[in-house]
Protein backbone atom coordinates (compact mmCIF):
# COMPACT_ATOMS: atom_id res chain seq x y z
CA UNK A 1 0.00 0.00 0.00
CA UNK A 2 1.11 3.47 -0.85
CA UNK A 3 1.39 6.47 1.18
CA UNK A 4 -1.90 8.25 1.91
CA UNK A 5 -2.17 11.24 -0.68
CA UNK A 6 -6.18 12.46 0.78
CA UNK A 7 -7.30 15.08 2.66
CA UNK A 8 -4.82 15.43 5.43
CA UNK A 9 -7.05 17.04 8.21
CA UNK A 10 -9.76 14.09 7.97
CA UNK A 11 -6.73 11.64 9.42
CA UNK A 12 -7.28 14.30 12.19
CA UNK A 13 -11.27 13.86 12.20
CA UNK A 14 -11.03 9.59 12.16
CA UNK A 15 -8.75 10.24 15.30
CA UNK A 16 -10.90 12.59 16.64
CA UNK A 17 -7.23 14.41 18.00
CA UNK A 18 -4.60 16.91 16.47
CA UNK A 19 -2.44 15.26 15.46
CA UNK A 20 -0.41 18.98 13.87
CA UNK A 21 0.07 17.42 10.42
CA UNK A 22 -0.36 20.48 8.49
CA UNK A 23 2.39 22.79 10.67
CA UNK A 24 0.94 26.82 10.64
CA UNK A 25 -2.88 26.11 9.37
CA UNK A 26 -3.13 23.69 12.81
CA UNK A 27 -2.07 26.68 14.96
CA UNK A 28 -4.12 28.75 13.11
CA UNK A 29 -8.66 29.06 13.02
CA UNK A 30 -8.84 27.23 10.10
CA UNK A 31 -8.10 24.09 12.05
CA UNK A 32 -11.02 21.65 11.09
CA UNK A 33 -10.57 19.94 15.08
CA UNK A 34 -10.54 23.11 16.50
CA UNK A 35 -13.81 23.89 14.26
CA UNK A 36 -15.17 20.63 15.71
CA UNK A 37 -15.80 19.14 12.54
CA UNK A 38 -16.97 15.74 13.29
CA UNK A 39 -15.27 11.94 12.13
CA UNK A 40 -15.77 11.81 8.63
CA UNK A 41 -19.25 10.04 7.82
CA UNK A 42 -20.20 10.66 11.42
CA UNK A 43 -23.99 12.04 12.05
CA UNK A 44 -22.39 15.40 14.61
CA UNK A 45 -25.52 14.59 17.02
CA UNK A 46 -25.40 10.62 17.01
CA UNK A 47 -23.95 8.97 20.30
CA UNK A 48 -20.57 8.35 20.54
CA UNK A 49 -20.70 4.02 20.12
CA UNK A 50 -18.30 1.90 22.82
CA UNK A 51 -15.37 0.64 21.14
CA UNK A 52 -13.89 -2.77 22.21
CA UNK A 53 -10.64 -3.36 24.10
CA UNK A 54 -9.00 -4.02 19.77
CA UNK A 55 -10.76 -0.79 18.64
CA UNK A 56 -9.11 1.12 21.35
CA UNK A 57 -5.53 0.04 20.80
CA UNK A 58 -5.93 0.09 17.24
CA UNK A 59 -7.05 3.54 17.12
CA UNK A 60 -4.03 4.52 19.53
CA UNK A 61 -1.35 2.80 17.17
CA UNK A 62 -3.01 4.33 14.43
CA UNK A 63 -2.77 7.94 15.85
CA UNK A 64 0.81 7.46 16.52
CA UNK A 65 2.26 6.33 13.53
CA UNK A 66 -0.06 8.87 11.38
CA UNK A 67 1.98 11.50 13.60
CA UNK A 68 4.87 10.39 12.78
CA UNK A 69 3.55 9.66 9.11
CA UNK A 70 4.75 5.81 8.93
CA UNK A 71 3.06 3.58 6.83
CA UNK A 72 1.66 -0.30 8.63
CA UNK A 73 4.71 -2.29 7.90
CA UNK A 74 7.69 0.64 8.91
CA UNK A 75 5.88 1.57 11.61
CA UNK A 76 5.51 -2.16 13.06
CA UNK A 77 9.36 -2.76 12.67
CA UNK A 78 9.98 0.05 14.75
CA UNK A 79 7.80 -1.46 16.94
CA UNK A 80 9.43 -5.16 16.96
CA UNK A 81 13.12 -3.67 16.99
CA UNK A 82 12.34 -1.62 20.16
CA UNK A 83 10.64 -4.81 21.87
CA UNK A 84 13.74 -6.58 20.84
CA UNK A 85 15.97 -3.76 22.40
CA UNK A 86 16.78 -3.61 26.58
CA UNK A 87 14.43 -1.39 28.89
CA UNK A 88 10.94 -0.58 28.29
CA UNK A 89 9.21 -1.07 24.61
CA UNK A 90 7.02 2.17 25.21
CA UNK A 91 10.18 3.82 26.09
CA UNK A 92 12.21 2.32 22.98
CA UNK A 93 9.42 2.94 20.64
CA UNK A 94 9.46 6.93 21.52
CA UNK A 95 13.41 7.55 21.53
CA UNK A 96 13.51 5.16 17.99
CA UNK A 97 10.36 7.38 16.64
CA UNK A 98 12.36 10.30 17.87
CA UNK A 99 15.58 9.44 16.28
CA UNK A 100 14.37 9.72 12.39
CA UNK A 101 15.51 12.15 10.14
CA UNK A 102 12.65 13.46 9.45
CA UNK A 103 11.51 13.93 12.63
CA UNK A 104 14.57 15.37 14.01
CA UNK A 105 14.74 18.04 10.71
CA UNK A 106 11.14 18.94 11.97
CA UNK A 107 11.98 19.57 15.35
CA UNK A 108 15.13 21.49 14.66
CA UNK A 109 12.05 24.06 13.09
CA UNK A 110 13.66 23.52 9.56
CA UNK A 111 9.81 22.16 8.44
CA UNK A 112 6.69 23.87 9.92
CA UNK A 113 5.30 19.78 9.33
CA UNK A 114 6.91 16.13 9.54
CA UNK A 115 5.38 16.11 5.52
CA UNK A 116 7.61 18.95 5.08
CA UNK A 117 10.59 17.95 6.58
CA UNK A 118 10.09 14.31 4.63
CA UNK A 119 10.52 16.43 1.30
CA UNK A 120 13.37 18.46 2.30
CA UNK A 121 15.59 15.20 3.18
CA UNK A 122 13.95 12.70 -0.01
CA UNK A 123 15.14 16.32 -2.23
CA UNK A 124 18.43 16.14 -0.71
CA UNK A 125 18.54 19.10 1.40
CA UNK A 126 19.45 18.11 4.31
CA UNK A 127 23.14 16.83 5.87
CA UNK A 128 24.12 14.83 9.19
CA UNK A 129 27.65 15.17 9.88
CA UNK A 130 27.89 16.99 6.75
CA UNK A 131 26.66 13.99 4.73
CA UNK A 132 24.15 14.52 2.36
CA UNK A 133 21.10 12.25 3.75
CA UNK A 134 18.00 11.23 1.52
CA UNK A 135 16.67 8.75 3.59
CA UNK A 136 13.73 10.02 5.94
CA UNK A 137 13.56 7.22 7.99
CA UNK A 138 17.67 7.09 8.52
CA UNK A 139 18.15 6.96 12.50
CA UNK A 140 20.02 10.07 13.87
CA UNK A 141 22.28 9.14 16.32
CA UNK A 142 23.47 10.90 19.69
CA UNK A 143 26.03 13.77 18.80
CA UNK A 144 25.09 13.96 15.22
CA UNK A 145 25.10 17.02 13.60
CA UNK A 146 22.05 18.03 11.59
CA UNK A 147 22.29 20.89 8.92
CA UNK A 148 20.61 22.64 5.83
CA UNK A 149 22.68 22.16 2.94
CA UNK A 150 24.56 25.73 1.95
CA UNK A 151 23.06 25.57 -1.05
CA UNK A 152 19.50 25.49 0.42
CA UNK A 153 19.55 27.83 3.26
CA UNK A 154 17.96 30.37 0.99
CA UNK A 155 14.82 28.24 0.65
CA UNK A 156 11.91 30.52 1.46
CA UNK A 157 10.33 26.86 3.26
CA UNK A 158 13.11 26.70 5.36
CA UNK A 159 13.16 30.66 6.75
CA UNK A 160 9.94 30.64 6.98
CA UNK A 161 9.56 27.69 9.55
CA UNK A 162 12.77 28.99 11.63
CA UNK A 163 11.07 32.56 11.83
CA UNK A 164 7.47 31.00 12.34
CA UNK A 165 8.52 27.60 15.21
CA UNK A 166 12.02 28.90 16.01
CA UNK A 167 10.65 30.94 18.54
CA UNK A 168 9.46 28.81 20.64
CA UNK A 169 13.04 27.01 20.88
CA UNK A 170 13.72 23.39 20.06
CA UNK A 171 13.04 20.57 22.80
CA UNK A 172 15.32 19.66 25.23
CA UNK A 173 17.33 16.59 23.99
CA UNK A 174 18.44 18.95 20.67
CA UNK A 175 20.30 22.23 20.24
CA UNK A 176 20.32 24.67 17.56
CA UNK A 177 21.82 27.47 16.26
CA UNK A 178 19.03 29.26 13.39
CA UNK A 179 21.63 31.54 11.94
CA UNK A 180 23.99 28.98 10.79
CA UNK A 181 20.79 26.39 10.31
CA UNK A 182 22.11 23.34 12.23
CA UNK A 183 21.42 21.59 14.93
CA UNK A 184 22.65 18.67 17.24
CA UNK A 185 20.87 15.67 18.59
CA UNK A 186 22.19 15.64 22.17
CA UNK A 187 20.54 12.38 23.89
CA UNK A 188 17.32 10.01 23.24
CA UNK A 189 14.66 11.48 24.75
CA UNK A 190 12.09 10.01 27.62
CA UNK A 191 9.00 9.18 27.37
CA UNK A 192 7.95 12.24 29.66
CA UNK A 193 10.38 14.84 27.86
CA UNK A 194 7.86 14.56 24.53
CA UNK A 195 5.43 16.73 25.94
CA UNK A 196 3.14 17.62 22.62
CA UNK A 197 2.11 14.09 21.76
CA UNK A 198 -0.73 14.89 23.88
CA UNK A 199 -2.34 11.42 25.47
CA UNK A 200 -0.61 8.66 23.71
CA UNK A 201 -1.19 5.13 25.34
CA UNK A 202 1.75 3.27 24.39
CA UNK A 203 0.61 0.29 26.65
CA UNK A 204 -2.71 -0.04 24.45
CA UNK A 205 0.09 -0.42 21.34
CA UNK A 206 1.99 -2.77 22.88
CA UNK A 207 -1.23 -5.12 23.83
CA UNK A 208 -1.83 -4.53 19.93
CA UNK A 209 1.17 -5.72 18.69
CA UNK A 210 1.21 -8.60 21.46
CA UNK A 211 -1.76 -10.73 20.05
FE1 LIG B 1 -5.09 18.26 12.19
FE2 LIG B 1 -3.58 20.37 11.68
FE3 LIG B 1 -5.66 19.78 10.08
FE4 LIG B 1 -6.02 20.74 12.56
S1 LIG B 1 -5.09 21.79 10.82
S2 LIG B 1 -7.13 19.04 11.63
S3 LIG B 1 -4.35 19.72 13.70
S4 LIG B 1 -3.80 18.55 10.41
Amino acid sequence: MGRYTGPVCRICRTEQKKLMLKGARCKSDKCAMDRKRPAPGKDPKARPGKRSDYGVQLREKQKLKKIYGMLEKQFRLFFERSARMHGITGENLFAQLERRLDNVVYRLRFASSRSQARQLVSHGHILVNGRKINIPSYLVKVNDEVSVAENSRGMTLVKDALKEFGRSGVMPWLSLDPDEMKGKFLAAPKRGEITDLGDIKEQMIIEHYSK
